[in-house]
């Protein structure tokens, strides 16, 4: 595209010119408005144009000096439409950040998040919005650094009486993840008694079998997790404490209790080297079965 161009010295003329006009009556062509042809041709004069670095800066003053003016940002309330939102996304593709702008971009958040707060603050997220974020977690691994930091984040936090109890009536029930069916409600037979009981603490030595202390209350724990199953090899001592955890990953304490059960009271099963191996496979399988993806173990 051929530009025209004046001599320097007309152009400075006709600015000059200009200014004094809008000095006088102010913008010449305030309410004026541009053809569609008029801006598809402006575009087109713009394209692979790019501003000096001086006029970077310039630009950037006058929509600072803007800013300052009126208090609030040049496109604030502006909507993007959609067509738009899909060419600044194309246009983004694969653009790299080096580490200056990363370091610069997450000055400039966190200065206006001890300005102003975070922006997101009472924002409510549509139903749409909460269903795709959820979508993108699934399947998502967080690692053990993660973790540790998401939990020491959340440390020392009070929760509202509110947001306890809700967080309550979420997990009740059928909703609740350990929920077996009502299962927890079904007796225990009339001789799972005190008596009985004491002759399996005796046989384990008044010790919790999972953290091995002694001098505290003890639970018998029915190693299938069938509470009709009183026979001994069923059966095991935990302290409260430990006996919760049971609760959880239930396959992994199942099998391994079953072995050391047998380990312990049935000596001639106690070199059984498939034995061994299985119990090195179930501690390393711990994990899986956490992630609900349980190893067959029997
Ligand atoms: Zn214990």
């Amino acid at each position: 595209m051929s530009k025209k161009q004046h001599q320097p010295a007309v152009g400075k003329k006709i600015a000059n010119a200009l200014k004094a006009y809008y000095r006088k009556n102010g913008c010449w062509n305030k309410g004026r408005k541009h053809t569609a042809q008029a801006k598809q041709n402006m575009s087109l004069g713009h394209i692979g144009l790019r501003r000096s670095k001086a006029g970077n800066k310039k630009h950037s003053e006058s929509l600072k000096a803007c800013y300052r003016r009126i208090g609030v940002s040049w496109n604030k309330g502006r909507k993007r439409s959609d067509e738009f939102k899909q060419k600044l996304s194309t246009a983004n593709q694969g653009k790299v950040i080096s580490a200056k702008q990363k370091a610069q971009i997450s000055k400039a958040q966190k200065e206006h998040y001890r300005k102003y707060g975070s922006f997101h603050t009472g924002r409510k997220r549509s139903e749409e919005t909460r269903r795709k974020m959820s979508a993108a977690q699934v399947g998502r691994t967080v690692s053990a650094a993660a973790r540790r930091k998401m939990s020491l984040s959340h440390m020392g936090k009070k929760l509202s009486e509110e947001t306890r109890q809700k967080m309550s009536l979420q997990r009740q029930g059928a909703d609740h993840p350990n929920w077996r069916g009502g299962t927890s409600n079904e007796p225990y037979n009339a001789s799972f008694n005190r008596e009985f009981k004491a002759q399996i603490w005796k046989r384990d030595g008044f010790t919790c079998q999972i953290c091995y202390k002694t001098g505290v209350a003890l639970h018998v724990h029915h190693i299938s997790y069938i509470k009709k199953d009183d026979r001994p090899e069923n059966l095991t001592s935990l302290c409260i404490s430990c006996h919760m955890k049971t609760n959880y990953n239930r396959d992994f304490w199942q099998a391994y209790f079953t072995y050391r059960i047998r380990r312990d009271y049935t000596p001639e099963a106690s070199n059984s080297r498939q034995d061994i191996v299985r119990t090195a496979r179930i501690s390393k399988g711990a994990e899986v079965i956490r992630n609900d993806n349980p190893p067959s173990v029997h």
